[in-house]
């Protein structure tokens, strides 16, 4: 007789694993307590689908934080096998901007998810909706709260992909972690990622500020240097250029309640470079027309340096580019859970073996955001659900 596999959640991991767990050798079945599969995947192609990075394999997997967990599932079901992967489904891709890879233009997010709801049905996997998995029961049982009442289903081979703590409107509301501790599993409480930052911004300041891009900077938090764009706020900052330093400002934050980092306004400039354009300053400008003149420096740059700097400092061409290559802001938080992009926390990560299991509760599984790591945006966050579930359904069916 066939062994049944429950898979408990239906988000981006759900969605690899019932298309590749073998209808032969198994009897797949996903409980999900929304009724459709893939909210969130959805929610992530709000501002396109970035299924993923056409980075090398040797770069790609550093990204991951720690990266040793995920390795041996990357180098298994890489960036590159998925592309091949999801255009075999029809689904075509392209390389858009930093190396990020979309479906081609005029495939919706919603064309991806058809495609592999297809695959799905075709594959016989059952589809539950409605049915909010609420615990362990007796002898490999699992408790659901549906909408007739509670039920009890066995099940040989259960695969946690409950997804994290983000944007809860989705269903994912990381509201398990109790019942994964009552069977002595350690889990982390979660936290923001991906997210916005808290900055105490001069008030006189945030007006001009609140909305407005920094472009072609670079940041530096702790040991580690990103470049990219961010975006001013009335809480802070956020943007694809200081959320890959999210693990760096978390570290500071646990340890000091505030974090350092040193923003470059012109990281394509030495300091010397910027120097010496001091000295092709034209008499008949005044000091700050011949710094916004040969420097470029524009209004944003310079309404952050003169919030940061005495004015005598301002003056001084060797302080002021010390500012302009290294200006210091302290971050004092992280902005909720639920409107970041992800979360770190969950399921220990010493709690499961090379092979995704729980060490505690043989035959149980949990991939995906459920595990505490952490993933920068930029297709990595998918990519690393797609690459665990992809592994885990090919070693469960060597397994059979
Ligand atoms: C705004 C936004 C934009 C994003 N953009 C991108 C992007 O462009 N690229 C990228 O790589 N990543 C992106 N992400 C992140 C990515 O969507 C997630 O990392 C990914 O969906 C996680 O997949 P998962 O399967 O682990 O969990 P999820 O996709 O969160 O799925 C978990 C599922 O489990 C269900 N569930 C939860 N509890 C229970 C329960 N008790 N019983 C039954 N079902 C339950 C939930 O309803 C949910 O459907 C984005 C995220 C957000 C919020």
């Amino acid at each position: 007789m066939k062994k049944n596999i429950s898979i408990i959640g239906g988000g981006a991991c759900a969605l690899i694993l019932a298309c590749e767990l073998d209808p032969k050798k198994f009897s797949v079945s996903v409980f999900e307590k929304n009724n459709a599969l893939g909210r969130k995947f959805l929610v992530a192609g709000d501002g396109g689908l970035n299924l993923t990075h056409s980075e090398s394999e040797n770069e790609f997997v550093l990204r991951y934080t720690p990266h040793q967990f995920f390795k041996e599932a990357f180098s298994y079901f890489s960036n590159k096998h998925f592309i091949e992967w999801i255009n075999a489904m029809g689904i075509e891709t392209f390389v858009g901007t930093s190396g990020r890879i979309f479906p081609k233009k005029g495939i919706k997010p919603i064309d991806v998810l058809k495609c592999f709801e297809e695959k799905i049905v075709k594959n016989n996997v059952a589809l539950n909706f409605k049915h909010e998995w609420k615990g362990f029961a007796d002898n490999n049982g699992l408790i659901f709260k549906t909408a007739t009442g509670t039920k009890i289903i066995q099940s040989d081979i259960t695969i946690f992909c409950m997804g994290g703590a983000s944007w809860p409107v989705t269903g994912s509301k990381g509201d398990w972690r109790s019942l994964f501790e009552i069977k002595n599993i350690k889990t982390i409480p979660f936290q923001a990622s991906n997210c916005s930052f808290k900055v105490e911004w001069p008030k006189n300041i945030i007006k001009e500020i609140e909305g407005k891009p920094l472009k072609n900077i670079s940041i530096n938090c702790g040991n580690k240097i990103h470049s990219g764009e961010i975006v001013l706020t009335a809480f802070g900052m956020e943007g694809s250029g200081i959320y890959p330093l999210s693990p760096q400002i978390r570290a500071q934050l646990k340890e000091n309640e505030s974090a350092k980092i040193y923003i470059d306004l012109k990281p394509h400039l030495s300091a010397d470079e910027c120097l010496k354009k001091f000295e092709s300053v034209e008499t008949k400008h005044s000091y700050t027309e011949n710094i916004v003149k040969n420097l470029n420096v524009n209004k944003m740059q310079m309404i952050l340096l003169k919030s940061k700097m005495s004015k005598n400092d301002f003056l001084d061409p060797v302080k002021f580019v010390n500012n302009l290559k290294a200006l210091e802001i302290q971050i004092s938080g992280l902005g909720p859970v639920e409107d970041a992009i992800s979360t770190v926390g969950g399921i220990n990560l010493n709690e499961i073996n090379k092979k995704f299991e729980l060490k505690k509760m043989e035959s149980n599984y949990v991939i995906g955001e459920m595990l505490d790591y952490d993933a920068p945006t930029g297709g990595y966050l998918l990519q690393s659900c797609f690459s665990m579930g992809k592994f885990l359904a090919e070693h469960l069916n060597d397994l059979a």
